[in-house]
């Protein structure tokens, strides 16, 4: 097996294996070979996890954030160097092509790790004066943190959390997606390479259940989930037994609205962006495409001579733009959805079926005269399937794009200045764009509104998700008591 580990978890620095544990096989998605066998968490491989997070999480936080950051920043560094080695594991994994994985998979995990480790050293409270006495607060950390992965960016989505968490002084057991089980296992090795005490980051296999189990246990202090909206509800709800912070990462049905006035070259490129990268699998793809009725024919015919260029294949080939579904079940969910999408009366533009073959490969689809009401303009579908859908007014527009339930991202394509703020101020999304789709930089807080999530990944407002403030009365003069 060509990506099997030395074993299922890396737990105080070392590699553990209980093989009592469920197996879980990881399947290459471009051919369905089984690249590696893993074991799911026992409960004595949890209880080992847990209890290493919290007797190396005390040692680290009383590290000065200079010190923390120094670790961080060399993981980052040697990130950098095996990014080619770390792709080819990202595409075997997850079945993304190279031309993506090498650009955007460890290369974002890296700069997290360096963004964070950069800002270790500069987490402080404040000095509160009241007179004569006075207020400091304390910035700390909370303990011990639980992050739990997707499978569409298993290394970026590893460290997004694992980096943010570490630079606060906290110590984290992340729980890949039982999809995608390997690369989380690297980022753990090469933290302890970069100088990590060992314990600080140990990563468990499992499916739901070995989540759930980490979610209520009493030595966890934090959650941080990234996954679809109905197990966040189920994560957040088990997190408030036990009073637990919680950040919650979820699924969106994001709009993208393209007035007449857009270039509609940036526009389709944005909704190809926003729909067909990583085979569509992105949690803040535009996928409701509302273009206003002047520029629609032109968009359409131009999205379809685009999207028919796109070349599918092997994923080890650089040269190949679109990969597989990451799993046969997420092929054939999405499959679904298109023939809803046929069947409710939308008039299908380009693709349409899956690939003949071996691997999980659909087609690129996009789908014109889709009304509110159709499944495949209320569900997130989570593949390549774009949704046009017609507008008139800004008004209209506007309305329609806030009618869902979820709220993660939103991107407005128009040459008017004032209506792209006007618009994007009235959008019901926590990330939004103007002129642009999908970017995620680390310097940018990410993460949604509504049914999207709680709480905000990247930037210095993760901080505040990753420690707590302790206040701190300090009384300089005798006590004013009336007893
Ligand atoms: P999923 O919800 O099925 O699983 C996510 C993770 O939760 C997996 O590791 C799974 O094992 C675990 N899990 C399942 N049930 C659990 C439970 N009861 N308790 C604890 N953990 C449990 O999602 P998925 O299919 O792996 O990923 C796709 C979804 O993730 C999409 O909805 C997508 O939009 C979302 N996503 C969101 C973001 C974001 O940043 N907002 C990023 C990527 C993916």
């Amino acid at each position: 097996m060509r990506a099997q580990p030395k074993a299922s978890h890396f737990i105080n620095g070392e590699y553990v294996e209980d093989t009592a544990g469920k197996v879980i096989e990881c399947v290459y998605p471009a051919t369905g070979e089984v690249i590696a066998k893993l074991h799911s968490a026992t409960p004595a491989i949890i209880g080992q996890a847990l209890n290493a997070a919290r007797d190396a999480q005390k040692a680290w936080a009383k590290l000065s954030g200079t010190e923390r950051g120094r670790v961080l920043r060399r993981a980052a560094d040697i990130i950098r160097e095996r990014n080619r080695a770390l792709s080819e594991l990202e595409t075997l994994d997850t079945g993304k092509p190279m031309q993506e994985t090498l650009y955007v998979d460890a290369t974002s995990g890296a700069d997290a790790l360096e963004y964070f480790g950069g800002l270790a050293g500069s987490l402080t409270g404040e000095h509160i004066q009241l007179g004569d006495d006075w207020v400091y607060t304390k910035r700390i950390p909370l303990g011990v943190c639980v992050g739990i992965g997707a499978w569409n960016y298993p290394t970026q989505i590893a460290c997004w959390k694992g980096a943010p968490a570490l630079a606060c002084g906290n110590a984290m057991v992340f729980k890949p997606s039982e999809t995608t089980p390997l690369c989380a296992l690297k980022v753990a090795e090469i933290l302890i390479e970069a100088g990590a005490p060992a314990g600080i980051y140990n990563v468990v296999q499992g499916y739901g259940d070995v989540g759930a189990a980490l979610v209520t246990d009493p030595r966890v202090d934090k959650v941080s989930l990234t996954g679809s909206a109905p197990t966040g509800r189920k994560v957040y709800a088990a997190a408030a037994e036990g009073m637990k912070h919680v950040t919650m990462e979820l699924g969106g049905k994001s709009p993208l609205i393209i007035f007449d006035d857009a270039d509609v070259e940036n526009a389709v490129g944005g909704a190809m962006l926003g729909n067909m990268y990583s085979t569509g699998q992105v949690c803040s793809n535009g996928t409701r495409v509302f273009v206003q009725k002047g520029i629609k024919d032109k968009f359409l015919k131009r999205f379809a001579e685009r999207a028919e260029q796109i070349k599918l294949g092997d994923p080890l080939d650089e040269e190949t733009q679109m990969g597989p579904m990451v799993s046969k079940n997420q092929r054939d969910i999405v499959l679904g959805f298109i023939e809803k999408g046929k069947s409710e009366g939308a008039t299908l533009i380009t693709g349409g079926n899956a690939v003949d073959g071996d691997g999980y490969y659909i087609q690129p689809t996009a789908f014109s005269d889709v009304t509110d009401d159709m499944t495949i303009a209320r569900e997130e579908i989570f593949g390549p399937v774009m949704s046009v859908l017609e507008f008139d007014t800004e008004e209209e527009v506007i309305k329609r794009a806030n009618d869902t339930d979820l709220g993660l991202a939103a991107g407005v394509f128009t040459n008017d200045i004032t209506r792209a703020h006007r618009v994007i101020d009235q959008l019901e999304a926590g990330t939004c764009y103007i002129n642009t789709y999908n970017d995620a930089p680390v310097e940018a807080p990410f993460g949604g509104v509504k049914m999207s999530g709680v709480g905000r990944e990247n930037s210095k407002e993760a901080i505040n998700h990753y420690s707590q403030m302790k206040t701190v009365y300090v009384k300089m003069g005798p006590v004013d008591s009336p007893y």
